[in-house]
């Protein structure tokens, strides 16, 4: 396994179409491996494959909550309800912004054995999944910030603001 280099505002392919996942080969097992890996490193809760240079439809998310989620050609099948909130990006290292996201999200994907399964997430977990899947479509929580993109401290960053 290896930490993967995060790709930053302002590289041209975190604004790319990522392409569908058609089978598991090995090189995926270990691009979802260093995905973890990068993401824990960079204290995330989510990452998809484009923040590290893969223009795949791979999403990587742990919020906390005991599970590991792999999710391959996600696709939001239903949403509810509204949340208003801080949200930053481990592609936009020391910003912060508010975003309304659903609060409740449905998706379809694929596990990492290109099983389909069907994840419900609540609050932090909906907003993950709808940060990641904005990835997957070339776009970033900055395009829906509501008012300013403020700067955020170490401190704040560490205990508030989640990244994806
Ligand atoms: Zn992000």
């Amino acid at each position: 396994m290896a930490i993967r280099k995060i790709r930053t505002i302002g590289d041209e392919i975190l604004r790319k179409k990522c392409k569908p996942v058609k089978e598991i080969t090995p090189r995926i097992i270990d691009l979802i491996k260093d995905m973890f890996e990068t993401m824990y490193e960079a204290n995330g809760v989510g990452l998809a494959a484009p923040q590290v240079g893969i223009l795949k439809q791979i999403v990587v998310i742990d919020v906390e909550d005991g599970n590991q989620y792999v999710l391959i050609n996600p696709e939001i099948i239903e949403t509810d309800g509204e949340q208003t909130g801080p949200e930053g990006c481990l592609s936009v290292p020391g910003k912060s912004g508010t975003v309304t996201r659903p609060n409740y999200v449905k998706v379809k994907a694929f596990d990492a054995d290109m099983q389909p399964f069907v994840l419900e997430g609540e609050e932090l977990l909906a907003r993950a999944i709808c940060h990641e899947c904005d990835h997957l479509s070339g776009e970033l929580f900055v395009d829906k910030v509501e008012g300013e993109i403020e700067d955020v401290t170490l401190e704040e960053e560490e205990e508030e603001v989640e990244e994806y």
